[in-house]
């Protein structure tokens, strides 16, 4: 990533008057840095984000390619990559400000600051005027790490609603590629995206709909190394692989390591879903309720679905989710839910502890 020679450059007494001519600030720095302080007016365009969101119109303050940008960031060495990539893209005015953040501050420049503590109101004001959620819970949302294991059928309404609601930080763990007849129901990928990583082509829905939060994309299966090393950096994990035996690593890292799960499956017109938290006194785990793998229970290639079907019950995994997140679920955990597609029907039952089950159960082995 060298930047060119010619991207135009200004100094902060420039920059200043550009400033008062309207020029729009264009911070290109990762928002863990803006804590050191911001241009006013500042719009935020993290680097690592940037490409995506000029790519599919995620700022609405980047439409207009003639609008002119005063592009910055810490020490004026990003923000040159930031000019290139802006004037390859259209932009017709972008300068960016020599020595960054460091050398206006150095200059005692105007400087605002965020106020960290306070959720992006217009975006999330449906939801925080619930009293269930609040500015509080909005903050809770905000500061949540939450993994999704799959970016198919149930991942994609998952995580579209997760990173609609705010929740700061989703990691999408999944080794597939886009394939022409996943489109049919796993919403997150496009025809465009077909043949590329699903994580990759998520991240980009995903950051299009809502650049505050942050994706991490894994392009990996989800083994046993990977899962020791993801699962205790999140505070939630959420299954929607279409196997038993990711569905049976989830649960039992998750049970040895006490982590809070939701599960989801969908057959045909049948789904179920529950949250399970594992490792907490009378509180069952998935295998109480399927010890060994079901013989014979055929994949969606197999078994034919409707799209609507992941669709729901990926989208009240995502409900679940949030709840939990929002301390709201405690009376949910080790209920499941059982969805009849046909009938239109739910059903909840209570799974039993089994004190004889081999991964929480008594006896079971904790190593
Ligand atoms: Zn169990």
């Amino acid at each position: 990533m060298e930047p060119e020679d010619d991207i135009p450059e200004v100094d902060h007494h420039q920059a200043l008057t550009l400033l008062q001519q309207g020029w729009l600030p264009l911070d290109v720095r990762e928002p863990a840095e803006y804590a050191e302080g911001q241009l006013p007016g500042a719009v935020n365009a993290p680097l690592s984000q940037l490409q995506s969101l000029m790519e599919h119109c995620g700022l609405p303050q980047l439409a207009d390619k003639h609008k002119p940008l005063l592009v910055y960031c810490a020490a004026g060495v990003r923000s040159l990559i930031a000019a290139e990539w802006l004037l390859e893209d259209g932009h017709t005015q972008v300068v960016s400000l020599r020595e960054g953040l460091q050398g206006w501050k150095a200059r005692q420049q105007p400087l605002e600051w965020p106020d960290e503590d306070e959720p992006a109101g217009e975006r999330y004001a449906r939801q925080m005027i619930l009293d269930e959620v609040g500015i509080d819970g909005q903050k809770r949302l905000q500061q949540s790490r939450v993994l999704i294991v799959g970016a198919g059928g149930l991942g994609s309404p998952v995580a579209w609603y997760l990173a609609a609601a705010g929740v700061g930080h989703i990691t999408l763990v999944d080794d597939d590629r886009v394939e022409r007849s996943n489109l049919q129901r796993q919403i997150l990928h496009t025809d465009a995206a077909v043949g590329e990583e699903k994580v990759f082509s998520a991240r980009r829905s995903l950051l299009a709909l809502n650049p505050e939060i942050h994706i991490e994309a894994r392009a990996e299966r989800l083994d046993d190394n990977l899962a020791e090393s993801l699962f205790p950096q999140h505070d939630l994990i959420i299954d929607g692989s279409d196997n038993f035996p990711t569905r049976y690593r989830i649960n039992d890292l998750c049970t040895r390591l006490g982590k809070p799960f939701v599960y989801g499956a969908v057959q045909g017109f049948s789904g179920q879903l529950g949250l399970f938290t594992p490792g907490r006194r009378s509180q069952p785990c998935y295998r109480c309720l399927y010890p060994q793998a079901p013989e014979g229970v055929p994949t969606c290639a197999e078994a034919g679905v409707l799209g609507a079907m992941p669709g729901w019950v990926g989208t009240m995994q995502a409900n679940l989710a949030l709840q939990w997140l929002l301390g709201l679920a405690d009376d949910l955990r080790g209920q499941l839910l059982l969805v009849d597609g046909r009938a239109m029907d739910v059903r909840k039952v209570t799974v039993p502890a089994d004190e004889n089950c081999p991964t929480c159960g008594q006896n079971a082995s904790r190593n």
